[in-house]
């Protein structure tokens, strides 16, 4: 395991116009909101934001990207999170969904998909999950059986963020039974699913705080084209779990209570600034892990145990950020929108160490690769 860090260009421009154009479209934004962070899904800011050429960044410009380097791309992710920018409609897309379908998608795929997530029209979900198959992933139900040139899909995903708000889903299903007594990671393959298809209803779950954003949904003898697999067949689980690194590194696992951070900064007393700036230090130091990950995906690279120690580590701090702030701050002297911001954070934080793998799965991967287990 390694976390050297890259090469950082000078983005001081481009960081002062992500700057100018968040102001331009801040003053709309609430503080649940803000506090909610990618998890808000505002389809006109995505396409604004596409329009400024800061979805796809780092793809090639013959699918709508814009050829910019990794670590361009992190500086507009850095100054949207700091934000709170409502982000949800582009973020799986731009983060995972366009990278796997740029690795592996046919030529006709890349140019009917892509530049539409770089425009910010073409919203995405991940159907990994399922109701007995969460960190136990390869014991997922939901198949796809060969029907001619073509498949069917049949089964059930749960948990899944903006399904119903969706595109496209990117889903891992069997396509073949796992062999008897050997791995059952085997016979898992990915599919793009047309979430219009007919066949696909999707119910929304009302979470903590009262949003749907997640949700379960039913595949019943949906058709699939065989261009829709995508990668290999059987290779799904290989494919899925690369894809991970990308999920799990960023500073979206960094940053997800950073608008309160902020917020509270101005209004803590002198007294609180020792611990304060202990905080800053963490965070600078989860920040540097994050850019070296990055940095590796970057040079093509898959630094999936890296990834783990990221999200784990960065969810911790993002998670125990709104209490810490709560302790610094005279209850008496907090603003009216900070604490608006926190009693979000409050109702959102416990989910911060289950989205995209838990903490016990994830502690796992990292004590495997230590050779502890
Ligand atoms: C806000 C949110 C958004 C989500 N979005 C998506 C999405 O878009 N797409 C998607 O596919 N899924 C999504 N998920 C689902 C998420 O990936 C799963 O909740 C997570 O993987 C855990 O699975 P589970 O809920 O089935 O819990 P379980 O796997 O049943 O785990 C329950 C508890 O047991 C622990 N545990 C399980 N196995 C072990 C083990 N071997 N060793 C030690 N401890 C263990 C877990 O750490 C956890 O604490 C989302 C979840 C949340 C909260």
């Amino acid at each position: 395991m390694r976390f050297d860090l890259p090469d950082l260009p000078d983005a001081t421009a481009l960081r002062h116009d992500v700057r100018a154009f968040i102001a331009r479209h801040a003053p709309g934004w609430t503080p649940e909101g803000r506090a909610r962070s990618w998890m808000g899904f505002d389809r006109d800011f995505s396409r604004a934001l596409g329009e400024q050429g800061w979805i796809g960044m780092t793809w090639p410009r013959e699918y709508g990207g814009g050829a910019r380097s990794a670590m361009e791309r992190v500086v507009v992710l850095e100054e949207l999170l700091a934000a709170g920018a409502p982000v949800g409609a582009h973020w799986i897309g731009d983060r995972q969904s366009g990278p796997l379908i740029l690795r592996l998608g046919s030529e006709e795929l890349k140019h009917r998909i892509l530049p539409g997530i770089a425009r910010g029209e073409l919203a995405f979900c991940i159907g990994l999950s399922e109701p007995d198959s969460g960190s136990d992933l390869a014991s997922l139900r939901t198949k796809a059986t060969r029907d001619g040139a073509g498949w069917v899909l049949e089964g059930r995903k749960i948990w899944t963020t903006f399904a119903h708000l969706s595109d496209y889903m990117i889903a891992l299903v069997r396509t073949s039974p796992a062999p008897e007594g050997g791995a059952r990671h085997a016979g898992l393959s990915q599919f793009l699913v047309d979430l219009k298809r007919p066949g696909i209803t999707i119910r929304p779950i009302r979470d903590l705080e009262g949003h749907e954003s997640f949700n379960e949904v039913t595949f019943d003898g949906v058709r699939l084209d065989a261009e829709d697999l995508l990668g290999e067949e059987g290779e799904g689980w290989s494919q899925a779990t690369s894809e991970l690194a990308f999920e799990r590194s960023g500073p979206d696992r960094v940053l997800s209570s950073f608008p309160a951070f902020t917020a509270a900064l101005g209004a803590l007393p002198p007294e609180a600034a020792p611990q304060a700036g202990r905080l800053v230090a963490r965070l600078a130091t989860l920040r540097a892990m994050s850019l070296s990950v990055s940095g590796m995906l970057g040079g093509g690279e898959d630094p999936a145990v890296e990834a783990a120690l990221v999200k784990d580590a960065g969810n911790s701090f993002e998670q125990a950020l709104p209490e810490a702030l709560r302790g610094l701050l005279d209850p008496e002297a907090r603003p009216a929108e900070l604490d608006r911001m926190l009693g979000t954070l409050t109702m959102l934080a416990p989910t911060f160490s289950l989205r995209g793998g838990t903490r016990e799965i994830l502690r796992g991967i990292i004590a495997r690769d230590l050779g502890l287990r």
